[in-house]
């Protein structure tokens, strides 16, 4: 949807008086002093987090060795698949190009997968067999996709037979809005699901859900179709004002939903699919569908969930996430090793926009641990993420690692869904997340 002259001189006065201006216009910032150091450091995953990182260290240090540790070579621009999935966006917009592209230059990639973590020898091990020592460690590795969990389930089934899941891939998400178009033109049961975990953008599902309803009333076909929202978690949203807001609004669009169902089993021949109430012997019941959005069970990937880098008790424990002092963001029990992003075991915190907030503490507490200083600065765990409530609005939802709002522009409600925040989402947060990938934002 193209802005008119007049909504881009309002959007960009109003961008004016921001943070995210102040956040952009920091590109321009003085140089500081570079701190002089041979220390290696390796950063084990070249997403949002580990490549804001590099680039940041790149810029405070001098004599450094970085090397960055990643089999994956393109980078995606992942907040954009909701809009492949909506259909908003052609299927190439949220893919960014080779991932060296953002890299600083002069570091190391070693085009691989971390398959061991072993703190105590400060080395880790790559699928291919390589050792490799460290000084200090950043762990960006993000997060696993569980799709095996789901008995049945095959994620190279996705796209057909009214089989969709935005998190798989761009493909993945670009195919569910092929299957959501089908399947407004026919009507019929569609079931949207969300797991019992902790999730990337825990809006996305809900996201997914209210496009689904938008784009069928578009074409006046809604009232052919139930929709059901079942989540394997207590509570639409972790934070209880967006749970009851949601809820609020499923309600008024005739979208029923329901709590602690987790989909545990899919017959995808017979588009069958089977939830399971809380509790490991809860309740079993199966419901039939046309078109099922499936979003799996998320953990930390087996290499960090398996090490000793893990939390080994408390409520992050089970996902195996990465055991980090929430505020300064370092390991609890190995201080030369450092976490950012989805991989942290923290309250919440598991976008990109988590990532902008929490990379120049990492990079400057890393930058300090390497002086031999302690910690300075305290991350909130700001989280955020415009959650679309049809095609042309959406609510900016931002809140800390407590579920406190922490609204960051004075003039946009945070219950108020709005043109402005689909603007953002649309228009500004993908130069935004390029410029925390270059350590700017
Ligand atoms: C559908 C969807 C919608 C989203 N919407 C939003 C939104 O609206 N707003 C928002 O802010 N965020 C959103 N996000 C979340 C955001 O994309 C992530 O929170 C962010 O990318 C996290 O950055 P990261 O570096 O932790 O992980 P990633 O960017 O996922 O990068 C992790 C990297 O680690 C690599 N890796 C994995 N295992 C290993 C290993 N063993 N060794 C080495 N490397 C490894 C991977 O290959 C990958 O390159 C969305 C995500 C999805 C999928």
């Amino acid at each position: 949807m193209p802005l008119s002259p007049l909504d881009r001189r309002t959007l960009l006065a109003g961008l004016a008086a921001t943070p995210l201006a102040a956040a952009l216009a920091s590109a321009s910032e003085p140089a500081q002093a570079r701190v002089r150091t041979q220390a290696h450091i390796v950063i084990a995953g070249s997403g949002a987090g580990g490549i804001a990182i590099a680039n940041r260290l790149a810029r405070g240090l001098e004599g450094a060795r970085i090397t960055i540790i990643d089999g994956r070579e393109q980078h995606f621009y992942q907040p954009g698949w909701t809009l492949l999935a909506g259909g908003i966006w052609p299927a190439d917009r949220a893919a960014l190009g080779n991932n060296g592209r953002y890299h600083p230059r002069g570091i190391e990639w070693v085009k691989d997968f971390v398959a061991e973590f072993d703190p105590t020898a400060n080395t880790v091990v790559t699928r291919g067999g390589q050792r490799i020592r460290y000084d200090f460690l950043v762990v960006a590795t993000g997060l696993q996709l569980n799709y095996k969990a789901i008995e049945g389930m095959d994620e190279a089934a996705l796209g057909q037979n009214g089989l969709a899941s935005v998190y798989a891939s761009p493909e993945s998400a670009a195919s569910t809005w092929k299957l959501i178009d089908a399947f407004r033109k026919t009507g019929g049961r569609a079931v949207m699901t969300a797991p019992n975990t902790p999730m990337k953008c825990a809006g996305a599902p809900v996201k997914v859900t209210f496009l689904l309803d938008d784009r069928m009333r578009e074409v006046g076909t809604r009232e052919r179709a139930q929709i059901s929202y079942r989540t394997g978690g207590a509570a639409l949203f972790g934070v209880d004002v967006y749970h009851q807001d949601i809820g609020r609004r499923f309600e008024a669009r005739g979208i029923e939903h329901h709590l602690q169902q987790r989909l545990t089993g899919i017959d995808i021949g017979a588009k069958r699919a089977t939830f399971t109430g809380p509790g490991p012997e809860g309740a079993k019941s199966t419901v039939d569908y046309d078109f099922i959005h499936v979003v799996p069970p998320m953990s930390a990937p087996d290499a960090v969930r398996n090490s000793d880098l893990s939390w080994k008790e408390g409520p992050f424990a089970g996902g195996g996430w990465l055991e980090v002092n929430r505020e300064t963001l370092q390991h609890r029990r190995f201080p030369n090793v450092f976490g950012i992003g989805d991989i942290n075991g923290t309250p919440r915190g598991k976008t990109a926009a988590t990532v902008k907030g929490g990379a120049p503490i990492v990079a400057g507490h890393l930058i300090r641990a390497i002086q031999n200083q302690a910690p300075d600065q305290q991350f909130n765990g700001y989280t955020s993420c415009p959650l679309i409530t049809r095609v042309g609005s959406a609510l900016l939802v931002e809140f800390d690692h407590d579920g406190n709002l922490v609204p960051s522009l004075p003039f946009i409600d945070p219950l108020q869904d709005s043109f402005f925040a689909w603007t953002m989402k649309v228009h500004l947060l993908k130069p935004a997340y390029v410029a925390v990938l270059r350590g700017r934002a």
